[in-house]
């Protein structure tokens, strides 16, 4: 059996944002972590540029504005560019007026460093409040990546359900949003990123995740004809030296297998909803 395999990868371009906003911090030691994001972009560029692949960036405005030439060459380049907050706020710990105003102010920086509205959404620290699915449907957003439902498979998210402890879950509506689902396995942070507060201590080698991503994408292209592979990845962590190189033999392993293609996340969403109309689209042709 042939196979058409996607290939995306994403990079949060969360830069100072991550430390200002949810980290809350004013040590220049700590900010300066996000600082050398502004460093690992300029090297998954020419990373990106030498195997010609496109990738999808979700940048919060507050990095679009600290870094206007960076993000512009980003745009440039022909990468995608998707929203990721403002200064990275987590979604569930604001109110929905604040979400939404957060979310205009998010597509303006972008609308002003691209000409248009970005098409995909990834929250902040994966983190969706109740009110998001709703939100980003009200303003035009094509799909949302910041679930976890599915591992390869894209899927329509829903609104409308309820959580009970003492009876079934019950499942909504599909709504007009594609999910391009994500995991916590397939991010840099939990394994590279070092956060003393809570004791996470990733600093892991660059081999050993490695393996585990390379072995979900055998997964994906052994068992499976058709999906999509999604990277989730961070420039001030992946930036690394060691961890840049990794990346970098993970790209060569991946190109050496028939039908796959690496795309934007906004042509897979694309391409998936063609293929796969809600009901209440497909009355509308
Ligand atoms: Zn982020």
């Amino acid at each position: 059996m042939s196979k058409t395999v996607s290939v995306c990868l994403s990079f949060d371009f969360d830069a100072l944002s991550i430390w200002l906003g949810p980290m809350r911090s004013s040590s220049p030691s700590t900010i300066s972590r996000g600082e050398f994001g502004a460093v690992g972009t300029e090297r998954l560029l020419h990373l990106l540029r030498r195997y010609q692949v496109s990738a999808s960036w979700f940048i919060p405005g507050h990095t679009i504005n600290t870094y206007p030439n960076l993000v512009q060459k980003i745009a440039d380049t022909g990468h995608e560019i998707g929203h990721h907050g403002y200064l990275h706020e987590n979604p569930v710990s604001v109110s929905p007026d604040q979400e939404c105003r957060i979310l205009e102010r998010g597509i303006e920086c972008i609308r002003r460093l691209t000409g248009q509205a970005p098409s995909g959404y990834r929250a902040p620290g994966w983190s969706l409040s109740p009110h998001s699915i709703p939100l980003l449907l009200k303003l035009g957003f094509q799909y949302d990546s910041s679930l976890m439902g599915n591992d390869f498979t894209p899927y329509y998210c829903r609104v409308g359900d309820e959580a009970s402890v003492d009876r079934a879950y019950q499942f909504g509506q599909e709504v007009n949003l594609v999910e391009l689902p994500v995991d916590w396995s397939l991010d840099d942070w939990p394994y590279f990123g070092l956060n003393w507060s809570d004791y996470h201590v990733g600093l892991r080698t660059p081999d050993e995740v490695y393996q585990i991503w390379a072995g979900d994408f055998d997964f994906l292209y052994q068992q499976m004809d058709t999906g999509v592979y999604i990277l989730t990845m961070h420039p001030q962590i992946i930036g690394r030296g060691n961890r840049i190189l990794m990346l970098e033999r993970l790209i060569q392993y991946i190109k050496g297998h028939e039908g796959v293609t690496f795309k934007t996340m906004h042509q897979v969403a694309t391409e998936w909803r063609q293929k796969n109309l809600l009901e209440k689209e497909k009355k509308a042709t």
